[in-house]
């Protein structure tokens, strides 16, 4: 272990400490620079060892909510000055929480769980940080996509992070949409209360493809449903919602299924439309991104109706 224990009573008061169970531990001083730290998503042994002890040794904590981080940092003993920093009070923050850097200290960010800038506050500031040349440091660990994604029994080799869908009907239905032709699985973050709306609507723009939920992971109620867009949708239409955190997840495109639809007449004239209007290239990309068949099949495809319609068939 890089860190040396220390069980000297005079270490109690020293900065830069932190405990796991009975046994204390010195931080090594920090880089300066912006360190985003991964925190728990649930169970508050899901932190690494380096997070603690970036958190023991930053100047600042920068979290999204104050109290909430407060729990990690006691449970660890970290005795650490945090300040706020969330999509209210973000742009007031950042000149401070860049001067700080300016004067060569060492910045931590955490959000309430999981991998800050996912679904969560940071973006923003990493990107100032980057413009004023100072260093972005990650301290990797914990969150809810790759969680979720290991355990759903979905193709892990491609996947999509969509993080949250729209909450209106309409907009939400035109958001699938434009994922739906995505070789991958797609991954989504849901509130509860909005699980069996979401899952009927992609039921209804994807189709009936394989599908999961995951509730609560790593916390003591962590389920996961695994069965087909309708049949998830229909289990929980008259029930009443479930509770807690919810990660939504759908299996790619049928390629087999696509590839059959390639001598439909509505394929074809859906391609003739595009062709028509963006030429074949550009025609078999869009194509073949809406429906997850492969460019060079659509550009073959489109080649050949192409001449078809300069010889007159
Ligand atoms: N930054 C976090 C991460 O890295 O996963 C995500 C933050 S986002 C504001 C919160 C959403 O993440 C929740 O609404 C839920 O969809 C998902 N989530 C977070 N913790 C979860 C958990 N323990 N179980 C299931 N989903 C979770």
């Amino acid at each position: 272990m890089a860190q040396q224990q220390n069980n000297d009573e005079n270490a109690a008061v020293s900065h830069r400490r932190y405990t796991i169970g009975a046994s204390g531990f010195d931080a090594p001083v920090l880089q300066p620079g912006l360190h985003v730290v991964a925190t728990p998503i649930g169970n508050l042994r899901d932190v690494t060892i380096r997070a603690l002890e970036t958190l023991a040794a930053a100047d600042v904590i920068a979290c999204e909510d104050t109290r909430h981080t407060r729990r990690l940092l006691d449970h660890y003993g970290i005795r650490a000055r945090c300040v706020s920093y969330h999509e209210h009070n973000a742009a007031a923050r950042r000149p401070e929480l860049l001067k700080r850097l300016e004067e060569g200290e060492a910045v931590a960010l955490v959000s309430d769980a999981g991998t800050p800038l996912i679904s969560d506050p940071g973006y923003k500031l990493v990107e100032d940080v980057i413009e004023a040349g100072f260093t972005v440091i990650p301290v990797p660990g914990a969150s809810a996509l790759l969680s979720a994604l290991v355990m759903a029994g979905l193709p892990t080799d491609s996947f999509f992070f969509a993080g949250f869908l729209p909450h209106k009907q309409g907009a939400r239905k035109n958001r699938i949409a434009e994922l739906a032709g995505i070789p991958g699985t797609l991954v989504f973050y849901e509130a509860p209360g909005r699980l069996a709306a979401s899952l009927a609507d992609m039921a209804d723009v994807l189709g009936d493809r394989p599908a999961a939920y995951a509730r609560e992971l790593t916390k003591r109620f962590e389920t996961v449903e695994r069965a087909t867009l309708n049949e998830l949708a229909a289990n929980l239409a008259n029930g009443a919602a479930p509770k807690g955190e919810i990660v939504i997840l759908v299996g790619p495109p049928d390629q087999a299924a696509g590839e059959a639809d390639m001598s439909d007449a509505a394929f074809s004239d859906r391609l003739l439309a595009l062709i028509a209007e963006h030429g074949v290239s550009r025609a078999a990309q869009m194509l073949a991104l809406e429906t997850g068949l492969r460019r060079k099949d659509v550009y073959a495809r489109a080649l050949a109706l192409q001449s078809d319609a300069d010889n007159g068939a």
